[in-house]
This record gives structure tokens, C-alpha cells and sequence, in this order.
């Protein structure tokens, strides 16, 4: 294939590209390093309230907070901080403060529940935890309070004790003659991010500064994936981002690439089609960040036009898989070429994505300095392109392992060192390019058969009157068996009715073969969970599944 090598002794696929990355003693100063403090250039800004931020200031607030942090909060280096925020500037500050004092960084969702928030709290034991003050009551409900809490805005008075980022941050003259703490060594973990929580309850991933580092200059040396002036320079980044800094695709795609290349992000919260497809135009937005749910939605709204985003020359797509048509149907819309990109939060974010030299509606190739294999699931041995099997990853961009959970690092982790996605995957022997076709943990067995829950939702949804559909396997005493069993999201105007659900049925015995039918039967639901990246959350549906057996 084009990018992508596989040599036939070891099944391992390499990567053509040269990588010859940069590299800075931590994460800290590889992003803010050779910033001046009055470097006035702005870097942040949010789209509500027009707040911004300067390269120079960040780095100036950056270092106040790190020096209080230090001096009045009395945190050591290899302490942790949990950051329980919302995408924002304060976000911004917060991080590269905490990475200023060497601490490490455990990032949580702010909309977790109460328990999930406990589990986060448990296991990554943070010595303090950054919220904004109008989510305290949410921390109250997690027993988290007083001094452990640092409020990110507004005024302490009448919070029982927490402190706030203006109280702790020193004199500007102090913050500039503070000292960086260096870690010893760039394998120190620098960040502990949550896996999204899909299969089971969210996983802490440990992610070094190395791992960081070199998941941006890996970006970098991806030749294809930010816009360059016609003379092959580089375009200055500049993107429109809705998703949060929390998880690893905005985290370092949307706010350490900007900082260490120069360029901007605009943060825009919540999403919201119209105001997105204006302030892409006003804001001479060039990159798109998209996930499947958005992207498919903007494929069908009238405001996404080639006016609207005259100024974009490409967009990402990834977190969950996209089908072809509608990845066409984006592009001839809106005029804007779409890139896949595959990755997971133990891959710090990124581990295929490089296009093939034929759209195909694939992830694409690897990404420069990362390997892959392809393993058959019942014999463990390594397979060749056209061969469908589990995808192992490795590059300097996968994780350490799971904080505090050595059982599923070892789970996680072949002998020699590679990454279980945990998705099936197939490589194209032309190309070499790859295709996301489902999930290990998701895949149904119908007598000894296996079906892609994936597959089947494709086809549903190709149903004029559906919606959106998952498919899950159910388990049938009777048959000994597992059948698969679709929920099915219908379109406005369409009736819940057997008639419709018969017909769906036929719909699909007429696409796919003969163990792939719906032989668990079809249920309606008014609206199929789903999480803001647009991975569908069968725990969920699962959970549906179980009350119904239950009552
Ligand atoms: P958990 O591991 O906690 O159950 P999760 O795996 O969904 O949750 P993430 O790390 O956010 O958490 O997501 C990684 C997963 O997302 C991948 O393993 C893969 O299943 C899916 N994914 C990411 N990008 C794509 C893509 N382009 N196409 C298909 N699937 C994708
Ligand atoms: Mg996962």
C-alpha cells in the first residue's frame, strides 16, 4: 500500500513516513518553552462572553497558579489535580499550571453522576479538584469540599472553604522567576484521562509526557493533515472546537497543537449548527473537528455551504465509525474533504488516519512511527491484509497502562509490547489502508457465526424510516444461542407498529446473510442513547435489555 508496510515473517505493518520529532524535557516546556510573556499573539478565545488569551499571558497565568499551587497549596511534584471542568480558558491555565509544578493531571467529564465521580475520586486520589463555581453542588453530592476544591471563577465567599484560582495565583514578578519542575524522566505520567466509559466504567489511562509529545509531532509529520499554503508552508491551525478538552481528540488536536504550532482555537459550548456554521466563516476557521453524529447532522442542515465554510480546507473525523455515503455526502455538500481518523484514549489520540490515495471510507493508513498488527481472535495468529482480526497497536504514542489497575494493563498488553484496541479491523491489500469493522467486546455470536453489531446498523439505518438503530445480541435459553436484536430509533411521521417493524425485518433479511438476522426481534426506542462523541452506549441499551428480563 501506499503508506503502509507489512512484512510477511512478523505480520507487523510500519509506517512510511520519516519521523524525525522535537523533542523538550516535559510537556510544559515543549508547548510553552520559547514563549516570550509578552508574546501578544492569541491562541484562545471563546465564542461566548469573547474572552481570549494570548500565548504570552497563558503562559504568564500558567506560571502564577503553577507557583501558588506550589507555595500555598503545598502540592509536590507526582501529586495529582483532577480537573472537573468544561472546555474553557480557565481549563487551559489550570493544566499547564498543574504541568508547570509537575503534578499530574486526571481529567474528568463534569457531567459525570455523583458515583461515577466518587470511582474517579477514589482511584486517582487528587489533592485538589478545579470546578467552575456554578458546578460546586456537584462535588458537594460526591462529598468533595473546602480545601480540596479550587473554584475556577467568581468568589470564594460562602463555599465553606474552597479556595479559587485568583487567590492562589502569586505576583507576576515571582511567576517569572519561578523554576519549571522537570521530571526525571520523560516515561513520568503527566496525564490520567478517562476512557469514554462505553464498555464498562471508565478507565484511567496513563499518558507520559513523552507520549504527549510525540503524539503531536506526530501530527506534525502527517503530511496530509493540516492545510498548507500553496508554496508546501504551513497554514496557520486555526479550528472551531465543541468537544471537550477532557477527552484526548480536543485535548491535544485542539489545544496542544495550537499552543506548540502557534495557531488558534475558537471554543464554542454548546454545539449548535447555525451559530457553528457562522462562526466557522467569521472566524476564517480552517480546520473542521468533527464526530459522526455532528458531521452527519451538518450533511443535512442548509446552513452548511460551501460559503459557510469558504475558508476550511479540511476536516477530521473520528471517535466512532462514519459509513461512506455519508462521509461523500459531507464533502459534496459543503465542498470540505473529510479524513477519517481512528484512535483510542491509550493511544493518546491518534494511531490511524493518514489517507490512502482513494477515498474509500476507511480510517486510513498508519500514522507516522506507528506499527500494527492484525490477530486472528481464536488462534492468536497474526494475519495478513484482507484478513479481518483484532487491531494491536504500538508507537511512542501508546499509553503506560491503566492507573492503579494492573490486572487490565496486563489484559491490555501482548507479550511483546502491543496495544488490544479491542476492534476488528481489516487492512486493504491495495491500499493499505484500514477499516474499522466493530468491536471485540460488541461482536454477537449466533451459533458459533459472528455478527458485527456494526454492520447490522449500518444496513438499519439505510431504512428510509429509521433513524438510528443498535444492535446487541441477546442471550435465548431455548436455542442456547445468542440472536441478534436491533433497537431502532424511527423517523418523525413513522409509526412504532408491527407493520413497520416486519418490514424492517425484511429489509434486512434481504442485505445480509442468513445467521445475520434480526432473530431477537426489533424494539423501538424514542431516542437511542448515545454519547456527545457519538458512540452509541450499549451499557445502555444492555441495561434496557435486563429490566426486561427482570420484570
Ligand atoms: P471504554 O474503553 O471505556 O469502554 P471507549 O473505548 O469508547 O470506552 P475511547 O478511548 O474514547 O473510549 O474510544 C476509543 C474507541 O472508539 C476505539 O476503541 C473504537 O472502538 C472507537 N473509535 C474511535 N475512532 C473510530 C473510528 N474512526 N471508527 C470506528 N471506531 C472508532
Ligand atoms: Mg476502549
Amino acid at each position: 500500500g501506499t503508506h503502509t508496510r507489512c512484512d510477511a515473517d512478523t505480520g507487523i505493518y510500519t509506517s512510511n513516513v520519516d519521523y524525525s520529532p522535537e523533542t523538550a524535557s516535559c510537556v510544559y516546556e515543549y508547548l510553552l518553552g520559547s514563549v516570550d510573556f509578552d508574546d501578544q499573539q492569541e491562541v484562545l478565545r471563546e465564542c461566548s462572553g469573547g474572552r481570549s488569551i494570548s500565548l504570552g499571558r497563558l503562559k504568564l497565568d500558567a506560571q502564577r497558579l503553577g507557583t501558588g499551587l506550589v507555595h500555598k497549596c503545598k502540592l509536590k511534584p507526582g501529586d495529582t489535580v483532577l480537573l472537573y471542568l468544561y472546555s474553557s480558558i480557565d481549563f487551559a491555565v489550570a493544566l499547564l499550571a498543574s504541568q508547570f509544578a509537575g503534578l499530574r493531571v486526571a481529567l474528568a467529564n463534569p457531567d459525570y453522576l455523583p458515583t461515577e465521580l466518587k470511582h474517579v475520586y477514589r482511584l486517582t486520589k487528587p489533592k485538589k479538584v478545579f470546578v467552575q463555581s456554578r458546578y460546586m453542588h456537584r462535588l458537594s453530592k460526591a462529598a468533595i469540599g473546602g480545601q480540596s476544591v479550587i473554584i475556577t471563577d467568581g468568589d470564594v465567599a460562602g463555599f465553606g472553604g474552597v479556595l479559587s484560582i485568583k487567590g492562589l495565583m502569586t505576583n507576576e514578578a515571582a511567576a517569572k522567576q519561578a523554576k519549571l519542575h522537570v521530571p526525571a524522566d520523560l516515561s513520568e505520567t503527566a496525564y490520567l484521562p478517562f476512557s469514554s466509559g462505553t464498555t464498562g466504567l471508565p478507565k484511567a489511562v496513563e499518558i507520559s509526557h513523552s507520549n504527549v509529545i510525540n503524539m503531536v509531532e506526530i501530527f506534525r509529520h502527517t503530511p496530509t493533515l493540516f492545510p498548507k499554503h500553496e508554496d508546501g508552508s504551513e497554514m496557520q491551525f486555526r479550528a472551531l472546537n465543541f468537544l471537550p478538552f477532557f477527552h484526548a481528540y480536543a485535548l491535544i488536536l485542539m489545544l496542544h497543537y495550537p499552543i506548540r504550532t502557534r495557531g488558534h482555537t475558537s471554543i464554542m459550548r454548546p454545539f449548535q449548527p447555525e451559530a457553528y456554521c457562522r462562526l466557522a466563516a467569521d472566524l476564517n476557521v480552517n480546520f473542521l473537528t468533527l464526530v459522526p453524529p455532528v458531521l452527519t447532522l451538518l450533511t443535512k442542515h442548509p446552513d452548511a455551504t460551501p460559503e459557510a465554510f469558504r475558508s476550511v480546507k479540511q476536516a477530521i473525523c473520528g471517535a466512532a465509525p462514519l459509513d461512506f455515503e455519508t462521509q461523500h455526502a459531507f464533502t459534496q455538500k459543503t465542498g470540505v474533504p473529510v479524513q477519517q481518523a481512528f484512535g483510542m484514549t491509550e493511544t493518546t489520540v491518534g494511531a490511524l488516519g493518514l489517507p490512502g490515495d482513494e477515498p474509500s471510507g476507511s480510517v486510513g493508513c498508519l500514522y507516522p512511527a506507528t506499527k500494527a498488527r492484525i490477530r486472528d481472535v481464536q488462534s492468536g495468529k497474526h494475519l495478513g491484509p484482507g484478513q479481518r482480526g483484532e487491531l494491536l497497536i504500538q508507537g511512542p504514542q501508546v499509553c503506560k497502562g491503566y492507573y492503579g489497575n494492573p490486572t487490565a494493563t496486563r489484559d491490555t498488553f501482548t507479550e511483546d509490547g502491543y496495544l488490544r484496541t479491542g476492534d476488528i479491523a481489516i487492512v486493504n491489500p491495495r491500499t493499505g489502508e484500514f477499516s474499522i469493522v466493530d468491536r471485540l467486546k460488541e461482536l454477537i455470536k449466533y451459533k458459533g457465526f459472528q455478527v458485527a453489531p456494526a454492520e447490522l446498523e449500518g444496513v438499519l439505518v439505510s431504512h428510509p424510516a429509521i433513524a438510528a438503530a443498535a444492535v446487541v445480541g441477546v442471550y435465548d435459553k431455548q436455542q442456547g444461542t445468542e440472536l441478534p436484536l436491533a433497537f431502532v430509533e424511527l423517523k418523525a411521521g413513522h409509526a412504532k407498529d408491527a407493520k413497520v417493524a416486519k418490514d424492517i425485518d425484511s429489509f434486512v433479511r434481504a442485505k445480509v446473510s442468513h445467521h445475520k438476522y434480526l432473530r431477537g426481534g426489533i424494539r423501538f426506542l424514542d431516542k437511542i442513547p448515545v454519547s456527545a462523541s457519538g458512540k452509541i452506549l450499549r451499557k445502555e441499551i444492555r441495561k434496557l435489555l435486563s429490566a426486561e428480563v427482570q420484570s
